[in-house]
């Protein structure tokens, strides 16, 4: 223990035995105190009752309440977390509009901080797409409307030189995980400035509800640069720099000091999450800092590792071996070139040339086919995937019947261009066609689950990007489109790289994730149309693939927290946190002869 520490405890379990004294005289009795945990905290009062990490409203004991003087500030009874629980389901039951359970849910966020993570993962299927995709890109759209509280790290242009100073502001000194955007591209919405906080924020719940990663390890940051957003610079309520992006060497100096001070502030094994950068962008921080940081690009990676994913399992239900299939994308961007450098890894697994493995993946982009000689530039991150002209495509549906795939993967961010044809001759090629719209939010998906279901007459293996709900043929039987939401990958992914102290996380690292996670499909969830385990699985499913994970990197030499634990399963399950309210009583009383435990639920 450091000194600084030494003496705060010193002093702080001092206060505990000036309160303790106090109690005795009360109760007229002489406990000997063995662990205080209130002792460890620096409040009391009604800051106590203010700080969401502390607080338990109507949950804190009669004793606690004495004891730490609020007395008299709540209403009489104790309630238990479950009453708490049911209210608070009973009220969110009651708002039928999405933005305003966003609302609704990061209030309580915002005064009761396991309350809320309890009442996400018991409802986790129903309140996923409020806290995340797609809900949370309409409250980042209005972010400036709704705005209450900030909840993590802004830092502009104008802070350059001085970022370290501004992290020193985060009240937590222990943070584990950082998720950092800079707004350019929000889900399929496009810039949002420095609206996109909500992203981190909604990420950072899922690190939390999925993995159980303790939410003050959690860091939430915003950069900001300004905005292209017309709308949102002449927006009185905008709450950004009212300037356009700044693209110059600054912007990049900017980036590079964050990252240092991050590592300075938290350690070198501190992992900072890349999210919704724009295109160009997100391909050169990945370049630049995978090295030298322990950092990752979910929208490249944890993309590509649900979308293989999802592969994985279709191919169980198809048959085929995934050197077999042939991948047609829409859309050529961070996503696709993700997805298809992922898949390549996974067919060259099986012993295939890299040369063979790309050529059966082909992108179709805003300019039509990715081919050489076209007149549209391709850029370097595309070279891999671009190929000889097979013919005359004009239009994508061209492609899909001159190409021929045995899957088409959509993620261009621009609506519903799986027509009806597409579909139709996705289902004549194929036996079992893999038809996956991951584009978001729903709106920008780029067909609907009935559609793909209905017009391959339930043929089809469909997942999304963000829900659909079930649909039922005209002859009953009743599909549950999967939703290949990277939620199934980061979380797990953060926890185990968290744990094993990997300083630089590999592209095998998102494979192992992709294999383990099509491993939780069992045949029902096939029949029923899932490529995907049920969300209301995710927490099991993040633990169990952070435990492989886990295995793997100290298995491959990437862990370095030392010594490497050996029952890997209990070394994750041991750290990850629950909602349970902390005892701000002495854990124990011991008298001669008398030995008390404070009831505190
Ligand atoms: P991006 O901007 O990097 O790439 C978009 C690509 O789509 C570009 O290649 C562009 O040329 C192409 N495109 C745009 N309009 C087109 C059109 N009309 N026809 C054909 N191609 C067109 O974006 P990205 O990061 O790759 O994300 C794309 C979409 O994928 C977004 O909607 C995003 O929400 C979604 N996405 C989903 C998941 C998921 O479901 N798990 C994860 C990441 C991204």
């Amino acid at each position: 223990m450091s000194c600084l520490k030494a003496s705060h405890h010193l002093w702080t379990c001092l206060r505990a035995s000036t309160m303790l004294s106090r109690l005795r005289t009360t109760w007229s009795l002489r406990p000997c105190v063995s662990v205080c945990r209130w002792a460890h905290t620096k409040e009391k009062g009604k800051p106590l009752m203010l700080n969401p990490r502390t607080n338990k409203g109507m949950a804190f004991s009669l004793e606690e309440r004495q004891i730490l003087g609020i007395h008299g500030l709540l209403p009489p009874k104790v309630e238990t977390q479950d009453t708490q629980a049911m209210r608070f389901q009973n009220n969110l039951k009651k708002i039928t509009d999405p933005l305003q359970k966003y609302v609704y849910l990061m209030g309580i966020q915002e005064r009761n901080v396991r309350l809320f993570y309890r009442v996400l993962m018991e409802d986790i299927e129903e309140l996923m797409p409020i806290v995340y995709t797609p809900t949370v890109g309409l409250a980042c759209t209005q972010y400036g409307h709704i705005f209450r509280r900030p909840k993590g790290l802004f830092i502009s242009i104008r802070d350059r030189g001085h970022v370290r100073s501004i992290l020193e502001n985060w009240p937590e000194t222990d943070v584990a995980a950082v998720v950092v955007t800079d707004g350019e591209r929000i889900l399929g919405l496009g810039d949002l400035g420095v609206y996109g906080m909500g992203i981190p924020v909604g990420k950072l719940c899922l690190y939390t509800a999925c993995a159980g990663i303790r939410p003050e390890k959690c860091l939430p940051v915003a950069i900001d640069v300004g905005t292209d957003n017309e709308t949102l610079l002449e927006d009185p309520l905008y709450m950004g720099l009212y300037q356009k992006r700044d693209r110059s060497q600054a912007y990049d100096d900017l980036i590079d000091e964050f990252m240092e001070a991050v590592v300075e502030r938290y350690g070198q094994d501190t992992l900072i999450q890349f999210e919704d950068f724009g295109n160009h962008n997100a391909f050169r921080f990945l370049r630049r800092y995978r090295e030298k940081y322990c950092t990752f690009n979910d929208d490249i990676q944890g993309t590509a590792a649900v979308a293989l994913a999802g592969l994985l399992a279709a191919q169980k239900a198809v048959g085929k071996p995934i050197t077999e299939h042939r991948v047609l994308f829409l859309g050529a961007g961070e996503a696709a070139l993700g997805i298809a450098s992922l898949i390549v890894m996974a067919m060259m697994e099986t012993g295939m040339s890299q040369a063979e493995a790309r050529s059966k993946i082909w992108m179709f982009d805003k300019h039509g086919l990715l081919v050489k000689g076209r007149p549209q530039e391709t850029d370097s991150n595309q070279e891999a995937f671009v190929h000889d002209s097979p013919g005359d495509v004009q239009s994508f549906l061209d492609a899909v019947n001159t190409i021929k795939p045995t899957a088409i993967i959509g993620v261009s961010g621009a609506g519903r261009l799986f027509t009806h044809d597409v579909i139709k001759s996705m289902g004549t090629l194929n036996e079992r066609p893999i038809i996956f719209a991951l584009s978001n939010p729903t709106t920008k998906a780029e067909c609907t689950a009935e559609d793909a279901y209905t017009l391959t007459d339930g043929r089809c293996l469909f997942a999304s990007g963000s829900p659909f709900g079930p649909v039922t043929l005209s002859d009953g039987r009743v599909f549950t489109p999967g939703q290949g939401n990277n939620a199934y990958i980061f979380p797990g992914v953060a926890l185990a790289v968290i744990l094993s102290g990997v300083r630089h996380i590999s592209d095998t690292v998102f494979l192992e994730a992709a294999k383990n996670l099509s491993e939780h499909l069992t045949d029902k969830d096939l029949e029923e149309g899932r490529l995907y385990p049920p969300l209301s699985n995710i927490r099991e499913v993040s633990i169990q693939m952070a435990v492989k994970v886990v295995e793997y990197v100290y298995a491959k030499g990437m862990a370095f927290r030392y010594p490497e634990p050996m029952d890997k399963d209990s070394f994750v399950r041991a750290t990850v946190w629950n909602t349970d309210y902390d005892s701000f009583l002495p854990e124990t009383y011991d008298w001669p002869g008398v030995s008390f435990t404070p009831k505190t639920k």
